[in-house]
């Protein structure tokens, strides 16, 4: 089996992976050789480009290694992105692992948002691949992730409220090409205390949020971490024509995690990969 690039890697130039001082360095170049190991034919390091100012958090929902990042007042201040490392990191890398693929990238929260800032704050014409997230939502005049706020709202309601958001994410002409993870929101869906998540439920919000997406032309990722047939099925019934599959791996361990299973999936569905492995799957 062929396997595409990995479209979605973090590495120490993330900060929620600790930051390159911390234990994650060399997360790069270990996730090189682990990709080479795998043959895996290549990868995009997309690192968080997070400029939230409102953006706050219940403690709990940070790691220990993170918990210096939110103030006494709940807001988070995440450290400032390093491009100069990251690409200098790249190029050691490509020196390193010739046989890889290895492709710049950067994964904006809100880029509806706060992509124009950060396109004054860095040139992203530097990245090959830039990834659209949804990570907040308002919530009374500031802006939560959902794990924060499925303590404060009906769980429905928060999934319903993330589902909304994506036709305002892609609106504009922001220059970033996928939208990663549409199912963020149920990663934290309080399943013990509620029960399973049923996609069927919120069925018209996916393919009015998958619609929105397709008419703006971009791609949408397969995100790994969790293999869902009805995403590949409902994207490509809503009019998508592009996917990407990424991991989202913040180690290097879970990188290409469920590719095998993830290529069988969207071929299914009508996908095919392009020319190069770093190509988006269309159909
Ligand atoms: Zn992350
Ligand atoms: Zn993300």
């Amino acid at each position: 089996m062929r396997l595409p690039a990995d479209s979605h890697v973090h590495s120490e130039f993330s900060w929620d992976t600790g930051g390159p001082d911390s234990a994650a360095r060399g997360t790069m170049e270990a996730s090189c050789h682990r990709a080479a190991r795998i043959g895996l034919p290549g990868l995009f390091f997309t690192e968080h480009l997070d400029l939230e100012d409102a953006w706050f958090s219940d403690p709990e929902d940070f790691d220990e290694h993170e918990a210096h990042l939110l103030g006494e007042d709940g807001i988070v201040t995440v450290p400032r992105f390093e491009a100069d490392g990251y690409l200098a990191s790249i190029q050691r890398c490509r020196a390193a692992v010739p046989a890889l693929w290895i492709g710049t990238g950067l994964e904006v929260g809100q880029p509806h948002l706060r992509l124009e800032a950060a396109g004054r704050q860095l040139d992203l014409d530097h990245f090959d691949r830039i990834l659209g997230s949804l990570h907040t939502l308002e919530f009374e005049g500031r802006r939560a992730e959902p794990n924060t706020l499925f303590r404060r709202l009906p769980a429905d309601e928060v999934v319903r409220r993330y589902l909304a958001e994506i036709p305002a994410l892609v609106a504009g002409d922001e220059p970033f090409s996928v939208v990663t993870h549409l199912d963020y929101a149920v990663r934290y869906w309080p399943e013990d205390e509620i029960g399973p998540f049923d996609p069927r439920a919120f069925e018209r919000e996916f393919r009015a949020a998958m619609e929105a997406i397709a008419e703006s032309g971009r791609a949408l990722e397969m995100n790994t971490r969790r293999l869902w047939s009805w995403m590949p099925q409902w994207w490509a019934e809503s009019g998508g024509r592009r996917v990407s599959l990424g991991s989202d791996s913040h180690s290097p361990a879970a990188l290409a995690h469920g590719f095998p299973e993830a290529v069988a999936m969207i071929e299914a569905y009508g996908f095919r990969p392009g020319r190069h492995p770093e190509d988006l799957w269309t159909r």
